[in-house]
């Protein structure tokens, strides 16, 4: 099997490779810069993306050891509370936001890939490529200026914003620059006066004011200004982030010591197609967006869990290659909706009508007071609620009951989460008597441990990044799910 060419060695490119390498198929990973990146850029990893992390090396635990939890959401406007966002309701094993710096989530992803015998060749770029209908010729460049060309059968462009396989595929970038300057802060804090484990977003007539905690006594601020009217956004002093923090929050608070001062503009932008033949894109190649919300990074990372085991499954023989045309559709479904999230919830915070601000906020303290509300805010932001209803991957609902297919099947306590493991297999929840007429057939597509039955009387087959694929109350229907996955010499 040749090896997949990844080109960027971010959060993105690293997952992807991770996530090929356990399923067996060799991975390329190619990076321009020297190091990774030492800077806290993406803060959170959600719910969602720790329950697909926990598939692989050594699960979610490292994760979850680096990071710093945060339980809840405070929103503030002048002196009072509109409403609190809390996220321990949401119903998976990781009910919180797990706050952690970019330099140490790309960090353990380097530690696993290592792990799993895959170094990053660093310092080596994408100089060109030539698409054709069965694989890719790639030129890499090294730092020295030697180049060395390589034929793959797949590439995927996981090369940030910038990147140079949207630009080699002439692929638009649809969107637009929002006319505000932002300032981002990443500093040491005293006098916060919330609990560290609580996010603090203060709606204030000037503009937005956003404190996340990242360890104790160290913060990230961010807030929006008027524009600059500057080629580059400008770097904020130390002394504007205390301005910011006293105009815009409660007072008290001190800012010192700054890891990280950096000033940016909000693009939201995205590509119409994330497959273009050989060559996928995923992550910021595919998408940018506002990072309110923080689901940029998360969302990339989630791309390449999504493309990583039917790209596997294609690579292995297992199936046929129209599993890959689900690629696209179901990632820019996802990348649609975290844009149009992202514009609502920053056009929300930096509204400039006195008139508009004080709607919101008698709006917010209405719709923040209503429970269900509050609980379904906790589960888009944590991530649990994507899925993929209108997916070409999602077969008959036939069992009538439990999820639907193209939604998520929440992991089972104490049992090994679907898709983990050396082969990217479906699993088959039910009980023993169907499971045993279907298992033994499918060797290559199901995992021979049968999860026990979402409901009465009903079979669902998930896969192997944990959505439903169908569900039906004859095992006929499964079957016939499998054969159309299959290689047709296969079925
Ligand atoms: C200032 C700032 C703050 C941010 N804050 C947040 C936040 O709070 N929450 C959030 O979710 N997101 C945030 N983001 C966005 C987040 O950092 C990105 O979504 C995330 O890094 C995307 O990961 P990626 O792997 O797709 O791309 P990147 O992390 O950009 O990685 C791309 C990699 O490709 C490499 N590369 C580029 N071109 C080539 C080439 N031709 N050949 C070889 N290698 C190449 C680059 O060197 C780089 O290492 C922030 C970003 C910035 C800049």
């Amino acid at each position: 099997m040749k090896p997949v060419l990844i080109v960027g060695a971010g959060p993105v490119g690293m997952t992807l490779a991770s996530e090929l390498t356990r399923y067996g198929v060799p991975v390329r990973i190619v990076d321009r810069a020297a190091h990774r990146t030492d800077k806290s850029r993406a803060l959170v990893l959600w719910s969602r993306t720790l329950e697909l992390l926990d598939r692989g090396g050594e699960g979610s635990a490292p994760f979850l050891e680096a990071g710093f939890r945060a339980v809840a959401v405070n929103i503030v406007a002048g002196k009072s509370r509109v409403g609190r966002i809390d996220l321990d309701g949401v119903p998976t094993p990781y009910p919180f936001a797990l706050m952690l710096p970019q330099s140490e989530t790309e960090r353990l992803l380097e530690e696993r890939l290592r792990g799993q015998g895959v170094a990053v060749e660093r310092r080596v770029e994408l100089a060109s490529f030539r698409a054709g209908d069965d694989g890719v010729d790639a030129v890499l460049r090294d730092a020295e200026g030697r180049e060395e060309g390589l034929s793959v059968d797949w590439m995927a462009g996981c090369d940030g914003a910038h990147s140079a396989v949207r630009h080699g595929l002439d692929a638009p970038f649809a969107g637009e620059t929002m006319d505000a300057d932002w300032m981002l802060a990443d500093v040491h804090v005293t006098g916060y006066p919330c609990p560290d484990s609580e996010v603090s977003v203060y709606w204030h007539r000037d503009g937005i004011l956003v404190i996340f905690p990242i360890t104790p006594g160290r913060y990230r601020v961010v807030a929006d200004l008027p524009p600059a009217g500057t080629e580059h956004p400008p770097t904020p002093t130390l002394e504007q982030v205390q301005a910011i923090l006293d105009d815009r929050g409660p007072g008290g608070m001190k800012a010192a010591d700054p890891v990280w001062l950096s000033g940016f503009r909000i693009n939201g932008r995205k590509v119409a197609s994330y497959r273009h033949g050989r060559v996928f894109l995923a992550g910021d190649a595919a998408h940018v967006h506002s990072p309110a919300g923080g689901q940029g990074m998360n969302t990339g990372m989630q791309d390449a869990f999504n493309l990583a085991w039917k790209l596997a499954m294609v690579a292995r023989g297992t199936c046929a290659e129209h599993l890959l045309g689900s690629y696209s559709p179901e990632r820019s479904a996802v990348g649609d909706e975290v844009l149009k999230a992202a514009d609502r919830l920053t056009a929300v915070g930096t509204l400039r009508n006195p008139v508009a601000q004080t709607l919101r906020n008698l709006a917010g303290r209405v719709v923040l007071g209503l429970g269900p509300v509050r609980h379904a805010i906790a589960e888009a932001a944590t991530e649990v609620t994507v899925g993929y209803p209108h997916g070409p991957l999602n077969g008959p609902a036939g069992a009538g009951a439990g999820p639907k297919p193209g939604e998520r099947v929440a992991p089972i306590t104490g049992r090994a989460p679907v898709g983990s493991g050396t082969a990217p297999l479906f699993a088959l929840f039910a009980d023993a008597t169907p499971a045993a007429d279907l298992v033994p057939k499918y060797p290559a597509l199901l995992d021979p441990d049968v999860r026990p039955p979402l409901a009465e009387g009903g079979l669902w087959l998930v896969r192997p990044d944990g959505y439903l694929a169908c569900s039906a109350r004859e095992p006929g229907v499964i079957a016939a799910y499998l054969n159309g996955l299959a290689r047709p010499a296969a079925s």
